[in-house]
């Protein structure tokens, strides 16, 4: 990106909405490209978005390190291959800080309303602040909204209980009847994270799930000192992390007959043989569907844990839940103290219920009523200049998401150039390119491992997966430049 000065043109306003990972990046390529005129919008008082909600033990990115940072970034002294979230929170932290962004954040700012008016976005926050932008750049995340069971009894728990993103520390879990709903990454990584201090630990699955073993260790002082001697080192690795997450995976989850996943399959299947050691439990944990179907649990040490003598694994369905515990459908009543609802996340809500109105009054509730839908995830046909990082259908189940928002960022900036530069004063994708690009996801998204017969958040209310079905090297060619055509510029 050139800087202002040295291109010219419109002096026009961006609002970043989020300063999690993509806003927080957002922010620096403004600035390095001489834009000061920004302001991010974030609802809490902290950066970091995901870090900073969800931080309950044992919480960790099954992305390796060194590829989860900004490939600007490189950090040398993350502590582990995998490290653990509150890590990376201050990562974030530290990097904002380095780069001068964090003044830009305007904190506790909740976006209610954001309203395309006269060519021009107009935005209000939950305490009545106003702001007028030319550009909106939703960096709102996928994984936000808690989702909560609907289980009878939810409310007579008599002991506490609260949602993994929403984990309350001021409980202490010491020595506790302790439980938790849900198989997937979130519960798995609680499990490994509380069963040291804990008396007893109780996982209620409902669908077992496969486990990609991973081994984690720590990077050593002598493996820092040598990153930070030579600034080629992690450049390099970074490059050769994502290329392995192509080859071995990202390719391989969008065909799902080929060599490489099955090769994961394989992988996941020698581990929950070799690893556990009672037939009835190792029963209990074999899956019905293919691994990858779900989005695969990475672990060192779960089948490990669910297997020490204070925890159970608990897979008949649950009733109820009752002021003492869970009662499962065997009519067996699991005592707990406290209840950790693992049960993920309402993944397609993305900004709302932020009141978001396009072009001529348009509601993105009524587009959106169906379900959501973005061009290339990005841009909505009838919302001019409203960009989204990690929008609707993009690749979630993929790569890094880092990665995506790096690559998506300089795709919205090169249109927001044509306003900027005077070409036009509005960008919006046109219906018809909209329309045909999602007719065709939706046909290749049926060759993905994804749709081998699981269900998952990656699939919408028709069971399509709302992912990216497409090798990494298209998206890296859609990213490096819009195609005009696809298009109106007024
Ligand atoms: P999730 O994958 O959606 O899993 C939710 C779990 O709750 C599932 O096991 C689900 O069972 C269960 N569940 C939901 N409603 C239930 C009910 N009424 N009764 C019983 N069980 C119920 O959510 P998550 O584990 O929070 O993970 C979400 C995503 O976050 C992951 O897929 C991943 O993308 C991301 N994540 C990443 C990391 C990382 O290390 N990078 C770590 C954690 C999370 P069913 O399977 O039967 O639906």
């Amino acid at each position: 990106m050139a800087t202002e000065q040295a291109m010219g043109g419109r002096d026009v306003r961006f609002a970043v909405i989020g300063a999690g990972m993509a806003g927080v990046l957002t922010a620096i390529k403004l600035q390095e490209a001489g834009i000061t005129n920004f302001t991010v919008y974030e609802k809490a008082d902290k950066l970091g978005g995901t870090w900073r909600e969800n931080t309950y033990p044992g919480i960790g990115c099954d992305v390796p390190s060194h590829l989860y940072s900004y490939s600007f970034e490189p950090n040398p002294d993350w502590s582990h291959r995998f490290s653990p979230g509150a890590e990376i929170q201050t990562y974030f932290e530290d990097v904002a800080a380095k780069h001068d962004v964090t003044k830009t954040i305007r904190f506790g700012s909740a976006i209610v309303r954001c309203e395309f008016n006269d060519g021009r976005w107009e935005l209000e926050t939950a305490d009545g602040h106003t702001d007028t932008a030319d550009f909106v750049i939703a960096a709102t995340g996928v994984l936000h909204h808690p989702k909560y069971p609907e289980i009878e009894g939810l409310d007579s728990f008599a002991g506490d209980i609260f949602h993994s993103a929403r984990w309350d520390h001021d409980v202490s879990i010491e020595g506790k009847r302790f439980g938790v709903i849900g198989s997937g990454s979130t519960a798995t990584q609680i499990v490994t994270g509380t069963v040291d201090a804990v008396a007893k630990l109780s996982m209620f699955q409902r669908t077992p799930q496969w486990i990609m073993p991973q081994e984690n260790p720590v990077y050593s002082d002598e493996e820092k000192q040598a990153y930070r001697d030579d600034p080629e080192i992690l450049p390099a690795l970074y490059q050769q992390l994502a290329d392995g997450m192509v080859a071995n995976f990202a390719n391989a989850v969008i065909d799902s007959e080929s060599p490489q996943i099955k090769m994961v399959e394989e992988i996941c299947r020698q581990n929950l043989e070799s690893s556990v050691h009672d037939p009835a439990l190792l029963e209990k944990l074999r899956p019905t569907y293919r691994a990858a179907c779900k989005r695969l649990v990475i672990s060192t040490n779960f089948y490990e844990c669910i297997q020490r003598p204070n925890a159970e694994l608990v897979s008949e369905e649950i009733e109820r839940i009752e002021p003492e515990g869970i009662r499962t459908v065997d009519g067996r009543l699991h005592e707990l103290d406290v209840l950790v609802l693992a049960t993920g996340f309402k993944v397609d809500a993305f900004m709302r219920p932020m009141n978001i109105r396009g072009r001529d009054g348009v509601k993105l509730d009524d587009v959106w009523r169906d379900r959501p839908g973005a061009y290339l995830s990005i841009t909505i046909p009838g919302f001019p200049n409203f960009f989204m990082l990690n929008g609707p259908n993009g690749p979630v189940g993929n790569f890094s998401l880092i990665e995506v928002a790096e690559m998506q960022l300089p795709y919205i900036m090169q249109l927001a150039e044509l306003v900027r530069s005077g070409q036009c004063n509005e960008v919006s994708v046109s219906q018809s390119v909209a329309d045909s690009f999602e007719e065709e996801r939706v046909e290749a998204a049926k060759n993905s491992i994804w749709t081998t017969g699981c269900n998952s958040w990656y699939l919408d209310d028709r069971g399509i997966p709302a992912s990216w079905p497409w090798t990494f090297d298209r998206f890296r060619e859609e990213m490096a430049a819009p195609k005009l055509e696809a298009f109106e510029l007024v």
